[in-house]
This record gives structure tokens, C-alpha cells and sequence, in this order.
């Protein structure tokens, strides 16, 4: 806030002079440099979000018909392709508890996808056992 500072004090010295025409200059001049000061702030704050968006971007393996983060040894996931590539959200994945094949994202309507075919609930008991003839 140096600047708003030394145009203060620019605006006082005017002032006790007397001379209002530059009195009212330095107010708007003072007005701009505070409209450029936010600005510069929104965009520091756009830029660090836009970074962490490429870097989270640059970490994402789609498979599966789901995003997965994966760093060095390291994979975390499965996250919503729809929310991601939509919203920009990650947003992780959770196993439906009806059958726990299939996963859905608690955060949009997309369709439940399955993930983990090795968990399919059997719908029909299948006894290798039974023989009707003995
Ligand atoms: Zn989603």
C-alpha cells in the first residue's frame, strides 16, 4: 500500500495549498491506483488457482472411465471424469452399496461406473454340491 501512502500525502500537500483542481486529480488518480491494486490482487488469486488446476491436470490418468492421480509410486483415486473436466472439481468416487462393482460420484448425475467387476453381486446362488440323485 506504499503507493496509496505517498498518494495521500501527495493529496494532503494539495490540499493545504489550496489548490483544489489538483486536490481532485489526485483523488482520482488515488481511486485508480485502488481499482489496479484489486485487480492485481484477482489475478494473483486466478494465476494460483489456474497453477494448481495444471498441476492437478498434469497428474490425471484416465482409465476406467475414471480420472486417477498418480504421482511418482503413488495413485490416488478413482475421481468424476465429468466433474473435473465440467467443473474443475476432483471429486472421488464412491462405491455404490447395493452392489459395490459399480461406483457414482456423490456430486453430479452421471451414471454409475463399474469400477471393480471383481465385486459383482451375484444375483442367482449356484451350489456345485447339490446332486438330486443322491
Ligand atoms: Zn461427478
Amino acid at each position: 500500500m506504499a503507493i496509496i501512502d505517498e498518494i495521500k500525502s501527495a493529496a494532503t500537500l494539495v490540499h493545504q495549498i489550496g489548490n483544489m483542481d489538483l486536490y481532485k486529480k489526485i483523488l482520482e488518480i488515488q481511486a485508480q491506483a485502488l481499482d489496479l491494486m484489486e485487480n492485481n490482487l484477482r489475478f494473483k488469486k486466478e494465476n494460483q488457482a489456474l497453477r494448481e488446476e495444471l498441476e492437478i491436470s498434469g497428474k490425471l490418468v484416465c482409465e476406467k472411465d475414471a480420472y486417477w492421480s498418480s504421482t511418482d509410486d503413488k495413485k490416488d483415486g478413482p475421481f468424476c471424469t465429468r466433474c473435473w473436466d465440467a467443473d474443475r472439481k476432483l471429486v472421488r468416487l464412491h462405491k455404490l452399496t447395493g452392489n459395490q462393482a459399480y461406483s457414482k460420484c456423490p456430486n453430479c448425475a452421471a451414471n454409475p461406473i463399474k469400477l471393480n467387476p471383481e465385486m459383482e453381486r451375484k444375483s442367482t446362488f449356484v451350489r456345485n454340491d447339490y446332486d438330486p440323485l443322491a
